[in-house]
């Protein structure tokens, strides 16, 4: 493969997308990089708050505009141990705050499955370089839905670890709890091994867990098959999908997993309606605290002084939540609610396989449209950011398209049963 000849073109046709903000012409990220591997002959895209050495890792910020990697993040090391291609830094929203893509310093990215709409965030830029078909997967991280929410928007397939099953060392964080990097790519199968590339156990990240060797094996135990699998859909989705078209797209998604052999079993989240602030409270508190680092003095600029509005809202009502005079106002009941949302879906899971539905409930607005309202952009986020508050895995695979727009059919499984959720998308994929 000829990497050199592949970035030219990529600048050439990305000017139209925005997906990169990096492109690595140097290709710096060549060295250390193997030939051989599970991963060989594949172009990779890095989202940029992954830290590949030798490259800039902005977080599409103005802050760290000038950050160059010293390090390569444990899933980087292991992409290029097993002979992938890295072709860059990808667009996304600053931070990883964000739903749309529209936050970046470096502008929006455009979605190449629907043009001039937005392609979904955070991993925008990842998701756009998949679906523009710029490289063959890319990394992306998922805080409440960064890789599903795009993968939906935009065609493609996403997925989210457990929470502990891919190493966070290396990863400029959103929120420590909640944060997973993960795959995007265009099938399941390639989705599969780039997760089984970078997953496994990591020394350097305290929260990394130790499993069995076969548990990582997620492309050699890939198996389609839908027979007898139980697949839950809980009522309260109907409820809050507020687009008819994602809801005739989703009702025939699992129509065919029926037809498919799948076992369709009616499941109740009752608290689904309280998903979106228990997030975003929690999300507040560690972002806040993450970003003390920021001061101007050791990485980049301050962060008060070149952030935009939406890092700002959370920088400030982080700061506000955590004051001594509150504890336990806020934060405790944010904690609270994050235990009952977790119940909730290990009530569920407990008797069915998997839950599959919807990714978000409404269709992707238009590029440039004025959404002043955060609770506006927030409202994309209700049925991804459960995985997270549970730790459980959770990918994206498409399911045709409502209005001409793609969206994706998301799947959900208790901890650890990553590739149960995987052999369900492999088996919908199929179909
Ligand atoms: N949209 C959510 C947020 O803005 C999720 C972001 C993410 O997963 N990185 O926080």
């Amino acid at each position: 493969m000829d990497s050199l000849a592949d970035i030219s073109r990529i600048e050439e046709d990305d000017r139209k997308v925005n997906s990169f903000i990096v492109l690595d012409k140097q290709r710096v990220s060549e060295t250390g990089c193997r030939r051989e591997g599970l991963l060989k002959g594949l172009s990779i895209a890095v989202k940029s708050n992954i830290c590949v050495k030798g490259l800039i890792a902005s977080c599409a910020s103005k802050t760290l505009e000038n950050y160059v990697s010293p390090y390569d993040a444990t899933a980087v090391e292991r992409i290029k141990n097993a002979g992938a291609s890295i072709m860059g830094m990808t667009n996304m929203d600053e931070f990883a705050c964000g739903s749309s893509g529209e936050t970046s310093y470096y502008g929006p990215t455009q979605n190449p499955s629907a043009m001039g709409h937005i392609p979904g965030g955070s991993s925008s830029g990842s998701a756009a370089a998949v679906a523009a078909g710029f490289v063959d997967c890319a990394l992306g991280t998922d805080t409440g839905g960064s890789i599903r929410n795009p993968a939906s928007h935009c065609g493609i397939v996403g997925y989210k670890p457990t929470y502990g099953v891919v190493s966070r060392y290396g990863l400029i964080d959103l929120a420590m709890s909640l944060d997973q990097i993960g795959p995007l790519a265009r099938d399941v199968k390639t989705c599969a091994l780039l997760l089984e590339a970078i997953s496994g156990h990591d020394h350097r990240d305290a929260t990394s867990l130790d499993l069995d060797k076969d548990f990582y094996r997620f492309s050699k135990n890939l198996n389609a098959g839908l027979k007898d699998v139980k697949v839950g859909y809980a009522r309260e989705f109907d409820e809050l999908i507020s687009d008819a078209g994602i809801k005739k797209a989703i009702h025939s998604a699992m129509d065919k997993l029926s037809s498919g052999g799948a076992e369709i079993i009616d499941v109740s989240l009752p608290n689904l309606g309280i998903a979106i602030p228990t997030y975003y409270l929690n999300v507040y508190v560690e972002f806040f605290s993450g970003t003390r680092k920021y001061d101007g003095r050791r990485y980049g600029h301050r962060i008060e002084e070149t952030c935009g509005t939406e890092v700002l809202r959370r920088i400030l009502l982080g700061s506000y939540i955590s004051q001594k005079e509150y504890s336990g106002r806020f934060y405790k009941k944010a904690l609270q609610a994050r235990s009952v949302l977790r119940k909730d879906l290990s009530n569920a899971l407990k008797v069915v396989d998997v839950l599959a539905g919807p990714t978000v409930p409404k269709l992707p607005h238009k590029l440039g449209a004025t959404i002043d309202d955060p609770r506006v952009m927030y409202a994309y986020d209700i049925f991804t950011v459960i995985a997270n508050l549970a730790g459980i895995p959770a990918g994206v695979v498409p399911a045709g398209k409502a209005d001409g727009i793609p969206t994706g059919l998301q799947v959900m499984g208790d901890v650890l049963c990553d590739q149960k959720v995987l052999n369900v998308m492999a088996g919908f994929e199929n179909c």
